[in-house]
């Protein structure tokens, strides 16, 4: 089944072109990994799909229902926001600067959203996010606050915050690149975790022997477009040079 499917997806930042022409399909279980230079759109393209940006023009479909369609003028028309909701339900995102709430302990930060948007109880919300917690290490910073935690620590949090409403896929816009190196490690093993229990994910990274690793498929991006699109094999044996070049940049 395809969780996530994006048929010609166009962005514009009032004249700057910044998608032009993006589709792209996500199956249950997949991992799909985008790399590409900076500015390539990437977090535009992880941003329209989490709908915090709406495309000009394209199709968003998740379990094969359309939260936004091409109408004849070729113009994106989104369902009613109330519509759209239910949408919400099927996505999470992690964001490379971890965005947790400040004043909120760790285990707030994850049980408020459930209990907000989900109306689970307190109690309920409570026993999920320790079981997040100590599936990623975390069961005894449930007290703590953020600027109490390392970065790869608030980074986890904010993966367990994510899985706490139970997306049908996880969306990661460079997830360690603001991470030291000693502390990336950790949180790219969540990540593969999560991908051999066949969580459905769409990663952005700058991690190229991580996404070689794990990826089902993996796009290269430039300038708003996909240049290639393959397995990990093909990618990393690719005769494309701009892809090459790219990838030997990080090798
Ligand atoms: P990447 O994630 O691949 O580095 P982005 O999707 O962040 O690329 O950005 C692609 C282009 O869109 C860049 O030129 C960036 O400056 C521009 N851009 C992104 N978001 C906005 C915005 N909200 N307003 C104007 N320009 C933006
Ligand atoms: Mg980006």
């Amino acid at each position: 089944m395809k969780i996530l499917e994006i048929n010609h997806m166009k962005k514009s930042f009032d004249k700057l072109e910044v998608i032009k022409d993006i589709s792209l399909s996500v199956n249950e279980g997949e991992v799909l990994s985008i790399i590409g230079p900076s500015g390539s759109g990437k977090s535009t393209v992880l941003r329209c799909a989490a709908m915090l940006e709406k495309m000009n023009s394209g199709d968003l479909i998740y379990l094969g229902e359309y939260a936004a369609h091409n109408n004849t003028e070729g113009k994106s028309v989104y369902m009613a926001k109330k519509e759209l909701r239910r949408f919400h339900k099927y996505y999470g995102l992690v964001f490379q600067n971890f965005n947790l709430f400040p004043h909120y302990t760790v285990l707030k930060n994850i049980t408020d959203a459930p209990m907000t948007v989900d109306k689970v109880s307190k109690k309920e919300a409570e026993e999920r996010a320790m079981v997040l917690l100590k599936k990623l290490g975390l069961e005894d910073k449930k007290e703590a606050y953020p600027y109490q935690l390392s970065g790869g620590q608030q980074q986890r949090v904010s993966i367990a915050r994510a899985l706490a409403l139970q997306p049908k896929i996880l969306f990661f816009d460079e997830p360690t690149s603001a991470l030291d190196p000693e502390l990336t490690g950790e949180v790219l093993k969540v990540i593969k975790e999560l991908a051999k229990e066949k969580m459905t994910m769409i990663i952005v990274t700058h991690e190229m022997q991580f996404a070689k690793e794990l990826s089902d498929r993996i796009i290269f991006m430039e300038n708003g477009k996909i240049q290639e699109e393959g397995t990990p094999e093909q990618i990393f044996s690719t005769e494309n040079t701009r892809v090459k070049d790219f990838i030997g940049k990080f090798a």
